[in-house]
């Protein structure tokens, strides 16, 4: 009777306030929550069955020439998410606030990230930053919340504030790869390089496209240290 109860007024709760699919954003059916519960992941309880058909991991295993510009920099990559699922979700992360969203893309990087031997070995996560007026203007940054997630999982100390945005990028849309790299050049510094001397770095980026922000990140963390530096993200727009 209590439980029938419970349930009564769960489904009431969820009449006015939908748990929706994280990729489509329709309003899950019961019988979608309810499938997740049975899952592994607790992540499945936010896909819907049509976005469960189409959910995949990106196939990326290496650093192919997609990646050429940061190849000469980095160990490897861990990417996430395939792009034409993932996109309206992470947009939605990037510049509307929803927050939890995110967590669970990060969520999702993170089961990715198991897989990769280096992981365990990482002494820093770094985010890539924003200027803080766009942090500001947003409310959050949101390399931070994936790093934190990741940092979470795999007990990792997170280091926001030793890379730094110091210059604010014009919008990028309709730049060709080398006015991006040229507009992000000097962007960013490294406040104490020697903190990051002799470690291991993870970088974390949301989307990567032309790769010239990771690259120019890449550059910067580098400067005359000696280290070594992995990057995850959440999906790549390189097609
Ligand atoms: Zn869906």
């Amino acid at each position: 009777m209590f439980g029938k109860i419970i349930s009564l007024l769960k489904d009431l709760y969820y009449t006015f306030f939908p748990k929706t699919c994280i990729f489509c954003n329709e309003p899950l059916t019961k019988r979608e929550r309810r499938a997740g519960k049975n899952e592994k992941s607790v992540i499945y309880e936010r896909i819907c069955y049509t976005c469960r058909k189409n959910y995949r991991y990106e196939d990326i295993t290496n650093i192919g020439d997609n990646f050429a510009p940061i190849a000469g920099y980095i160990k490897d990559i861990c990417i996430a998410l395939w792009y034409p699922i993932a996109k309206t979700a992470i947009h939605k992360f990037k510049f509307k606030e929803n927050i939890r969203k995110g967590e669970i893309l990060s969520r999702m990087l993170c089961d990715r990230l198991e897989d990769k031997i280096w992981i365990y070995d990482i002494d820093y996560i770094v985010p890539v930053p924003l200027h803080y007026i766009d942090k500001f203007k947003i409310g959050y940054n949101q390399c931070d919340i994936i790093a934190d997630v990741i940092g979470k999982r795999f007990k990792k100390k997170v280091i926001k504030n030793n890379l730094t945005r110091v210059v604010r990028s014009k919008s990028q849309h309709k730049s060709s790869r080398q006015d991006r790299y040229k507009n992000v050049r000097g962007a960013f510094k490294v406040k104490h390089p020697d903190v990051f001397n002799d470690k291991k770095i993870l970088l974390i980026d949301d989307v990567v496209t032309t790769c010239s922000t990771l690259k120019e990140c890449c550059r910067v963390l580098k400067g005359n240290s000696n280290n070594e530096i992995y990057v995850a993200c959440l999906s790549s727009g390189i097609k």
